[in-house]
């Protein structure tokens, strides 16, 4: 099977299981990022079944990912897909809750694409482990549409709670002086936040 058969067969996988996976909007903004600003070294928060960060390792033979899932079945089918692209070498997974894992490297790029509520505390957490002049992007702030809306037109009240907390994200960064954010409405609704 060649490299798009695969990648597709993944895409299908995950729209099957209800596994959310970037869109491919999102996912082509994220590989070109990578290419334009020579990443090489990048953190993944939310590995789901490891499509983002084959997509990412894909990019170019430098691009080393480690990435983090709590979801056992999506932890093991993501080591599977790994495995059948042959980048156990250069993607690191982690299973365990992002909040209980401490690095100690240095990464060029941290992408946050996991519990939508707890952006400012991954955002907090793991900003120490980001070089100089590295990049925090963070996937969703859209929330599918949900943000966009008034909130009496959000009927459930978990929802409406989930929503207030992706804008408080939004917030944060728009106050972050240490970091310059650019917002972009492409996928999902993308953050770039740049340590100044
Ligand atoms: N980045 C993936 C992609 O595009 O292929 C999609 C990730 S999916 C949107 C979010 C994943 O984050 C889920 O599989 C979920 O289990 C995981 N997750 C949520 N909160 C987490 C946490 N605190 N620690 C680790 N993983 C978490």
């Amino acid at each position: 099977m060649n490299i798009d058969d695969q990648i597709n067969k993944m895409k299908k996988y995950a729209e099957e299981n209800n596994v959310p996976i970037m869109l491919d909007d999102g996912i082509n903004f994220l590989t070109s990022y990578i290419k334009e600003n020579n990443i090489e070294n990048i953190l993944e928060i939310g590995t789901a079944i490891g499509y983002s960060s084959i997509m990412m390792a894909l990019v170019n033979e430098k691009v080393k990912v480690t990435s983090i899932e709590r979801d056992e079945k999506r932890y093991l089918e993501a080591i599977k897909n790994i495995k059948k692209f042959n980048l156990e070498d250069r993607i690191n997974l982690i299973y365990n809750d992002a909040m209980d894992v401490n690095l100690i490297d240095e990464y060029d790029l941290i992408f946050i694409d996991a519990a939508k509520a707890q952006n400012i505390k991954f955002f907090e957490k793991f900003e120490k482990n980001l070089k100089v002049k590295g990049t925090i992007i963070t996937d969703n702030l859209k929330f599918h549409g949900l943000v966009e809306k008034a909130e009496d037109e959000i009927s459930s009240r978990n929802l409406r709670a989930l929503v207030r907390k992706v804008r408080a994200y939004v917030e944060y960064l728009k106050e972050n002086t240490r970091y310059k954010t650019t917002f972009y409405e492409i996928g999902d609704g993308i953050s770039v936040s740049i340590k100044e």
